[in-house]
């Protein structure tokens, strides 16, 4: 713009010149005018070879600013490429058609197509997804919105040589630009090897868990009949270290018995038993049965009776009660001496809230989700309780999800925590 403008105003300057030279300094025959003129048109000659040696800096300028540019875009290209190539999931490009602009090798690794047999083609015709046989692989951009720009989803898909594989799927799409919608990304990873190693796991615990059962139980069965005097009486030291290995027995069976109780719930072994039930109708009796508990504690424990009827909702009572007992038994064991635990439940729209709070230690921040995977405890809870297994919430979780409820937390460490379950109505 300011170029254009500098040109406009030479034109200018030279047509007043030339004008203004043909008149005063030939056409008016003075000699003073005449000399005068030859002046201002050496300074214009001086002005108009200085402009043009400025106008060629700025343009030499300018190259090296584009050349610079180019190199920088280049070298970013090559640096993406890179990371495409060098990334172990798989990825896919696509444009705003859900045509494949490109893959990397990855793709070709997981999947067996080769870039010159997909690059080009529509997703849905390379890509094929049993479960979405009309968009193949890339079903999950329909779920994108402009609140939840990415979606993920597992799906077994099948090879090019037939192979059926279990792939993790993430999607993403690229802002719209302009009024254009943006291009799309798929990254994919193999999940074959990952949920077989997860079988093995469950395998071996499951199996460890029943060859241990028997022969502990059979160990501490035979403790006890040591300690009744069953075999004669015993001495005060023979009974003590008796006690001992009864208590730690107890420990092992009752962890070898949560990791059966896991195993055959994930195997879907045990089939839950459903009944017609009042929730309420079940928690005073677990209460009263945990009552010695939080006496010895001098722990104050209520029951909050809901203010309105609660509607009957279809459980399996015995692993529900188990799930409670376990939640009332945390709270009370995580809760100093005096402290409170409260029980409720209220009816909501689609469910029923059941709730446990307590005054206890609580759960540091960050920590509430990992609470309920296998194993997890918190070091606080450690300090209170050495002995915990880590495993009760986790079987709590399993057991809320086989009704189709859902079990969390809310807690602040330090003041208290309260245990929701939502069972649905
Ligand atoms: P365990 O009590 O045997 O460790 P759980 O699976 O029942 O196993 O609980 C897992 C962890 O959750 C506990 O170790 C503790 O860190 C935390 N937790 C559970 N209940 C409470 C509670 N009421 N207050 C504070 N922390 C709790």
């Amino acid at each position: 713009m300011l170029k254009k403008t500098n040109n406009v105003i030479d034109i200018f300057v030279w047509l007043g010149v030339v004008v203004a030279a043909a008149y005063f300094g030939f056409l008016s025959y003075d000699p003073f005018a005449s000399r005068m003129t030859v002046i201002a048109l050496i300074w214009l000659a001086g002005y108009w070879t200085l402009r043009t040696h400025q106008a060629m800096k700025e343009s030499a300028g300018e190259r090296i600013e584009i050349e610079t540019e180019s190199r920088e875009i280049k070298f970013q290209k090559e640096r993406l490429e890179a990371f495409l190539e060098l990334s172990h999931d798989g990825i896919i490009i696509l444009d705003k058609d859900n045509n494949v602009l490109r893959i990397n090798d990855s793709i070709t690794a997981i999947t067996g197509y080769t870039k010159s047999e997909v690059i080009g083609q529509q997703i849905s015709n390379v890509f094929k997804c049993e479960k979405y046989q009309e968009t193949g692989l890339s079903f999950g951009l329909a779920f994108l919105t402009d609140q939840k720009p990415d979606y993920y989803e597992e799906v077994t898909f099948t090879t090019k040589d037939g192979r059926p594989i279990d792939l993790g799927v993430h999607f993403g799409r690229a802002k719209k630009h302009e009024g254009h919608r943006g291009a799309s990304l798929i990254l994919i990873r193999d999940l074959t090897k990952i949920h077989a190693a997860e079988s093995l796991e469950h395998d071996f615990v499951s199996m460890t868990s029943h060859q241990l059962f028997t022969p502990l139980s059979i160990i501490r069965g035979h403790i006890s009949m040591l300690l009744d005097g069953d075999v004669g009486k015993m001495s005060e030291k023979q009974n003590y270290f008796l006690n001992q290995s009864l208590q730690a027995t107890k420990r092992m069976v009752h962890l070898v018995s949560e990791l059966l109780s896991i195993s055959r719930l994930e195997e879907r072994k045990i089939t839950l038993n459903f009944t017609t039930i009042k929730i309420n109708e079940l928690i005073p009796s677990l209460i009263d049965e945990m009552m010695p508990l939080s006496a010895h504690k001098k722990i104050k424990m209520t029951y909050k009776k809901p203010s309105v009827s609660l509607p009957a909702i279809s459980v399996d009572t015995e692993k529900i009660s188990q799930v409670l007992q376990n939640l009332i038994d945390n709270a009370i064991k995580y809760t100093p001496n005096g402290g409170t635990v409260t029980v409720a439940c209220e009816p909501r729209a689609h469910d029923v809230l059941i709730s446990i709070t307590d005054s206890g230690i609580g759960v540091p921040t960050g920590e509430t989700a990992k609470l309920f995977q296998r194993f997890y405890r918190c070091a606080n809870a450690v300090n209170v309780d050495s002995k915990g297994t880590g495993l009760g919430l986790y079987i709590a979780r399993v057991i809320v999800e086989r009704h189709n409820g859902k079990i969390w937390v809310e807690s602040t460490e330090g003041k208290g925590s309260t245990f929701y379950i939502a069972l649905p109505r």
